[in-house]
């Protein structure tokens, strides 16, 4: 392949998406961090069962390591391609040995088969120039640079890509650090600027807010990205499962062209969204990736990954409402409620449009429940909670979402909250009232109400917590509970006990989903398969 040097970066050349010329799609490549030989060879049979192209010997990891038996054992019979590495400690790997013993047992490692090796940049020089004229006809030399701190400017990782160019290397490597997701947005310049220079490159931001760059690897051409077998197993932070890679991220379907939609929040990690997004956008064939984004600052982030292909994201805690102001256009019950859960790239204009699915996916939800508990006497067209009295537990962000919902079908909203003040806030906000909690229990002005708890009261772990008495409930003709997990709540289970008809926060986490795919994708969303993966794993 032809290499060309690609000093001089500059940053407007981040181009993103079509319009590139791609390489082959990613290898994924398993790094084994065992500390035996035995355990390897296991771990390798298992990389390539896992779905592995390339696996990675880290043989730094191994304990009294007899390089020429070892590796001749772990090469004979290799199940793929595989990459030695010996990391020393002055470069973040285990080797505290003597320099040229580690040299020689990369020699060796080529000799005996190798398909790649990992060289660090320190001795790269020295290191090419000892296997000049040796080196076998597809083997490759990996030259690698670790910054272990931070991501400099794209310019300085394009001027080391050229530095590490001049050592002859087969592949450049660079791993650096993300302080904050915007980070990665520089390597992925990089990246997109080596393919169009042909330059094979592996470019990985380590940490939580850099792992856009390996699950977004092949959109941007990097050469490979690393999945650990099992977590745990992991050799540098941030590194996701292969299981992940493959099944949830469907890696080997990520090109050029796919749209990246994403959960902006903080913390990310626990979320199912990923689970329930990717599948569904697979399910009706879309081409879209959605990923977990730890982000910091939401402005910030939307600045810089401004290009049209991140078309779309949801919002979670603590950046709902910091997204009203950081939208182009809000939709005006979005805006009452001062939170947006959805965030769309409109692709006429570029701009950021911002909605809310939370009210609508709970509204809509607890309407078909009262159409199911019994006749409103209201026509089809019109909302059953029309004339209704609602009352909502709670006044944060859920709360304000039903009593805005509620609101606007033409409910009379009642809000009791814990903090007198807050509820007496939002109610003057929404045009309702406010009562304390010890009020809720005696509250029965009227028949068929309706109750919506939008506290985290019985929310796991704390399942036994309630925020009504089973008795207070009698007074109400349908209880809506936004506690999802356990999927039947305490005072779900108290409502049922006592003919009341309920309506699960499952529910609305399903519908809301539900809207912010029709949101992301202009289509019907697949409501069936999105039940049975909600059902599977939340
Ligand atoms: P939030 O903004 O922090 O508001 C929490 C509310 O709960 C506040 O009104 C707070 O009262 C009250 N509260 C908290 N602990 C309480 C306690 N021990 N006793 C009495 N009141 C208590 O939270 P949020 O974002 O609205 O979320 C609330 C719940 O809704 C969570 O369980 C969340 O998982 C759920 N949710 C579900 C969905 C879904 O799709 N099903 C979507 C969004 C949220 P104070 O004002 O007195 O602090």
């Amino acid at each position: 392949m032809k290499s060309s040097s690609i000093s001089g970066l500059l940053a407007s050349d981040f181009h993103l998406g079509s319009g590139i010329m791609r390489m082959n799609s990613s290898l994924i490549c398993v790094p084994l961090v065992s500390k035996s030989v035995d355990e390897m060879l296991i771990g390798m049979v298992q990389a390539k069962d896992s779905g592995a192209d390339v696996i990675e010997l880290r043989i730094d990891y191994l304990e009294s390591l007899r390089p020429r038996s070892d590796l001749e054992i772990l090469l004979r019979d290799k199940p793929l391609p595989v990459l030695v590495t010996y990391r020393p400690k002055w470069e973040g790997g285990q080797y505290e040995g003597d320099e040229q013993k580690r040299l020689d047992a990369l020699r060796l490692a080529m000799e005996l088969g190798a398909d790649y090796i990992d060289v660090e940049l320190k001795v790269a020089h020295e290191f090419m120039s000892s296997i000049s004229g040796n080196k076998p006809e597809k083997f490759k030399v990996i030259v690698s640079s670790h910054n272990y701190q931070s991501t400099p400017s794209a310019e300085e990782i394009g001027n080391l890509v050229a530095t590490i160019q001049a050592t002859g290397a087969d592949i450049v490597k660079i791993a650096t650090y993300a302080v904050d997701i915007t980070d990665v947005a520089r390597m992925f310049q990089v990246l997109v600027h080596c393919q169009s220079f042909q330059v094979p490159i592996i470019g990985l931001v380590m940490s939580e807010r850099g792992a856009i760059s390996r699950l977004l690897c092949p959109k941007f051409g990097g050469y490979l990205t690393f999945g650990s077998v099992s977590a745990g197993k992991e050799s540098a932070p941030g590194q996701p499962t292969i299981k992940d890679l493959l099944d949830l991220y469907n890696l080997k379907n990520i090109g050029a062209d796919t749209k990246v939609f994403g959960l902006i929040g903080k913390p990310v990690g626990h979320s199912k969204s990923p689970l329930l997004h990717n599948a569904a956008f697979r399910s009706v064939g879309f081409n879209a990736v959605y990923v977990p984004l730890l982000v910091d600052d939401l402005a910030n982030f939307l600045k810089v990954y401004s290009a049209p292909d991140f078309a779309g994201f949801s919002c979670t805690m603590p950046h709902k409402e910091t997204a009203v102001q950081c939208c182009d256009e809000v939709d005006p019950i979005a805006k009452s409620i001062g939170a947006v859960n959805t965030i769309i790239r409109r692709p006429s204009d570029g701009k950021l449009i911002g909605y809310n699915t939370d009210y609508i996916g709970a509204i809509s939800a607890i309407e078909d429940g009262i159409r199911g508990s019994h006749n409103t006497g209201i026509n089809a067209t019109g909302s059953p909670l029309a004339g209704k009295l609602f009352v909502v537990i709670g006044a944060g962000g859920a709360g304000k979402a039903l009593a805005f919902g509620a609101k606007a079908k033409g409910a009379k909203v009642v809000i009791a909250n814990r903090t007198y003040d807050r509820a007496r806030e939002l109610a003057d906000l929404v045009g309702g009232d406010a009562i304390s909690l010890a009020e809720l229990e005696s509250f029965h002005p009227a028949n068929g109400m309706i109750l919506a708890n939008t506290t985290s009261m019985g929310m796991h772990p704390n399942i036994d917590g309630t925020p009504i008495s089973k008795q207070a409930l009698s007074f109400y003709s349908v209880v809506f509970d936004a506690v999802y997990i356990p999927k039947v709540t305490r005072l779900l289970r108290e409502a049922e006990e006592s003919g009341v008809s309920t309506v699960s926060g499952v529910e609305m986490f399903i519908r809301q989903a539900m809207g912010q795919f029709e949101l992301f994708t202009g289509m019907p969303a697949p409501e069936k398969h999105m039940r049975e993966i909600v059902a599977r794993y939340v």
